[in-house]
């Protein structure tokens, strides 16, 4: 990179927030994902001016800018895909607002999802969107991807919290968009466009949230199936009943042998597990919401509903979902983790036709998943070093995709799209929605400086 631009961007941030240390530049490489590609040069800007400066500088010079939070994107997303500057935002990290009486927060993007509750604790209020991966991603990577969690079935994702956003275009000019308020109906919602725009569009720098009391009681049940389509009817009955549980996770029969091979986790041999936990006020009021979810189980041919007696015996319910994560370190193969989502009517369906590939492409995958909001986590083992599987793998993935886009699903439930999901956007979104997409990017970013080679967007 020119020695003038690294200059104007010492100028601006100062030399501390400056890199060009080959070490950082390869920890700049990449995300969680298996995508690769080195900035010239990596910056952390500490206020909404220096981004401004930094974007207008860039975009004077056509040089690609990557705003990155923590980067444990699944997909490729923080990955300068182009080189130019990594903006990481990790040093805006501060919590400017926490107003109960009008139930919301402000914060700079690089609050880690953790600090932010742990900070609303106190005041008997939290954060919904539940990223497995809160302990360490930033509130601006939530936002930029749209994050979700296990509590999306009845909380929603990240997108249902942003009331506004302070966030800078690629020429530099500030703008704020939505409002201070619990609703708006003025103009153009810029708020919802930016959000999961994989900072495609503007550098989110201030980001305003809803908040909501936390519930004080929580019940917890475990729920085997035979037939993995009784587990997906379950599924439908619950969400046509009138409780809508906080959580309900899925687990497969191949996602459960694996457990028993690998974390040594007793469980049947059966085709499904489903986990579900109710919230609310008052314990007699969770358990009586619990209660009615296991007889729409028991009227689904459950093999057997256990009820936690106490919040140990809940633990040791969570035991399975908990250690998928961890289990699948131990099988010492390459995974691809896919996040599709298909109407919860139609779970069961992409279960058993997502197996049928697996034996198509003789590769072996499991799924997990968030089945009551039809968001399904499907594992893929391959070996890497072995061409033919990589070959097999490209086309499991295209039809895998396929497949939930033809069941009604979509591509991304929470990873959102960055590189490893772009090729496939067409599956999903026609010509037209395509064109409008593009023509919003054009608008915004005419130079394609903000993070550019991401969304299937060129
Ligand atoms: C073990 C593990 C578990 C995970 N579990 C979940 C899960 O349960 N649910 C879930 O949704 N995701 C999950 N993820 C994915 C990831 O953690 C989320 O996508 C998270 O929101 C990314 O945050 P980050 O700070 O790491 O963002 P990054 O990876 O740094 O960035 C993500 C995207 O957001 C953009 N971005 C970042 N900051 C800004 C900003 N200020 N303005 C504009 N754009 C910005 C980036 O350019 C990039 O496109 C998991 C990842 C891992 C590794």
């Amino acid at each position: 990179m020119d020695v003038l631009v690294c200059q104007a961007l010492i100028d601006i941030v100062g030399a501390e927030n400056f890199t060009q240390k080959l070490i950082d530049l390869v920890s700049y490489s990449y995300d969680a994902s298996g995508y690769q590609h080195r900035p010239d040069c990596a910056v952390w800007a500490t206020s909404t001016e220096q981004v401004s400066k930094i974007l207008t500088l860039a975009n004077s010079k056509g040089i690609p800018v990557t705003v990155r939070g923590a980067g444990t994107g699944l997909g490729g997303l923080a990955v300068p895909a182009k080189g130019g500057i990594v903006l990481d935002l990790t040093r805006m990290n501060r919590i400017l607002e926490i107003s109960v009486p009008d139930r919301l927060a402000v914060v700079q993007p690089g609050v880690v999802y953790a600090d932010f509750q742990a900070a609303l604790a106190p005041l008997g209020f939290f954060f919904p969107p539940d990223p497995a991966s809160g302990s360490v991603c930033t509130l601006g990577g939530n936002v930029g991807t749209n994050a979700g969690g296990l509590r999306a079935v009845k909380y929603g994702t990240t997108r249902d919290y942003v009331l506004s956003l302070k966030a800078v275009l690629a020429n530099g000019e500030v703008m704020h968009v939505g409002a201070r308020t619990m609703k708006t109906s003025s103009g153009y919602d810029l708020c919802r466009l930016l959000v999961g725009s994989e900072g495609t569009l503007a550098v989110i720098t201030e980001i305003t949230l809803k908040i909501c009391p936390k519930p004080s009681y929580t019940a917890t049940a475990l729920a085997t199936f035979h037939r993995l389509e009784d587990a997906g009817e379950a599924v439908t009955l619950v969400m046509h009943s009138d409780v809508t549980p906080s959580v309900m996770e899925l687990l497969d029969g191949a996602a459960i042998e694996l457990l028993r091979k690998h974390a040594r986790i007793e469980l049947p041999e059966v085709e499904a597990l489903l986990l579900v936990e109710t919230d609310g006020l008052t314990e007699d009021y969770v358990r009586f919401e619990l209660e009615r979810v296991a007889q729409l189980f028991h009227k689904c041919n459950a093999i057997e509903v256990r009820v936690a007696k106490d919040q140990q015996d809940a633990e040791h319910l969570w035991e399975a979902r908990k250690a998928i994560g961890g289990m699948m370190g131990t099988v010492h193969l390459d995974c691809v983790p896919e996040d599709i989502a298909v109407p919860m009517s139609r779970i069961a369906e992409f279960l058993r036709r997502s197996q049928d590939l697996s034996r198509q492409y003789n590769l072996f995958l499991f799924n997990f998943g968030h089945a009551g909001d039809g968001n399904l986590h499907t594992n893929i083992f391959y070996d890497s070093n072995d061409p033919d599987q990589t070959a097999r793998l490209e086309q499991l993935l295209y039809d895998l995709h396929k497949l939930a886009c033809d069941l009604g699903g979509t591509l991304s439930g929470e990873h959102g799209i960055g590189m490893t999901k772009a090729a496939y956007m067409p599956l999903e979104h026609d010509r037209v929605a395509l064109k409008v997409m593009r023509t919003l990017k054009r608008a915004l970013d005419p130079n394609n400086i903000l993070n550019p080679g991401k969304m299937g967007l060129e």
